[in-house]
């Protein structure tokens, strides 16, 4: 299992990194923490002619920049777990990243990379669909911030084009007190998930004023409820109608099969993850 030829550049500047992309267009690549990157190129499903190795760019911070948490292209999934921030604002997304892959995996893979490859089952795409974060796109003709929501086109294709990097996602911050879940199944510990589901429940009181909903693994790109969502808002956290949610989202999605599962088992998972995942949520606000 060796790459094909391949020319090795290491930007130091944001500047620089952008210049190379553009310059390589379709053969050239950012080089993150190369965790799908590399055994890509070494099965050879990726056969990038040149690397733009981005790791000495400064794109590490996590830090509130106005309405927003500003989560910098290079910052490494293991980061999260002693993050204030994420642990204050954002607990789904906490929950989320215990589900990511092994201990080496969160030690190198990055947020950039993870939304960049677009793995269908991936734990931050979903995390991103799910707070409606913007992806900030850079090249060497200027920045584009593109919603999560618009930037996951098909497994392992997303809205960026030859010659962009993403530098940053923005997630807006919650506006009042929020609960939050994720969970998932794979058939083994650390591996990539069958299904996950995750939920954001905005509370005043003991009453659910906002819902969002995602699902993993099911479709090629992380699935929302508008349905769901609509249900469980007006409800309480005491009687969010968590198995008639589960029964909705269940039943509006048409999920794939493949080598893990059937179209059916991932059916009856979304019903039962979803069920969890809000009962879970909803008690986690209301204890
Ligand atoms: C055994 C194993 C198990 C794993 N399990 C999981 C799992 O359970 N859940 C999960 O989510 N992930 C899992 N991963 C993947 C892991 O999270 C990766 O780290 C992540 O998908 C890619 O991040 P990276 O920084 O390593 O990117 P790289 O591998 O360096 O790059 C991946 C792709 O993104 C591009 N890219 C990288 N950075 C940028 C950028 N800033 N802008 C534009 N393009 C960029 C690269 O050119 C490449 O095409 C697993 C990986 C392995 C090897």
């Amino acid at each position: 299992m060796r790459p094909s030829a391949f020319d090795y550049h290491k930007a130091s500047t944001l500047d620089q990194a952008l210049a190379l992309l553009a310059e390589f267009g379709d053969d050239g690549r950012p080089l993150a923490g190369g965790q799908s990157l590399v055994p890509m190129m070494n099965l050879r499903l990726a056969r990038p002619r040149h690397l733009v190795d981005i790791n000495a760019l400064p794109l590490d911070a996590i830090e509130i920049r106005g309405d927003a948490l500003h989560i910098g292209a290079l910052v490494r999934h293991e980061r999260y777990f002693t993050d204030p921030l994420i642990a204050e604002h954002f607990p789904a997304f906490l929950e989320a990243v215990h589900w990511i892959g092994h201990p080496t995996i969160r030690r190198h893979g990055t947020m950039g990379g993870s939304v960049s490859h677009a793995d269908p089952t991936a734990e931050l795409p979903s995390v991103c669909v799910l707070h409606d974060a913007l992806i900030v796109a850079a090249s060497a003709s200027g920045e584009r911030r593109i919603p999560a929501t618009e930037f996951f086109l098909n497994a392992y294709v997303t809205a960026l084009e030859p010659g962009e990097m993403v530098t940053a996602v923005e997630f807006p911050l919650p506006s009042g007190p929020t609960s939050g879940a994720f969970m998932e199944l794979g058939e083994r510990v650390g591996d990539f998930a069958i299904a996950g589901i995750g939920v954001v429940l905005g509370h005043d009181g003991n009453t659910i004023t906002s819902a969002r909903i995602v699902c993993s693994g099911a479709r090629l790109v992380p699935v929302r409820s508008a349905d769901v969502e609509a249900f469980l808002v007006g409800r309480t956290l005491a009687d969010p109608g968590a198995q008639e949610a589960g029964r909705i989202f269940s039943a509006a999605i048409d999920p794939v099969g493949d080598h893990a599962a059937s179209a059916a088992y991932r059916k009856g998972l979304i019903k039962e993850l979803t069920r969890r995942c809000i009962a879970h949520a909803a008690g986690k606000a209301s204890a």
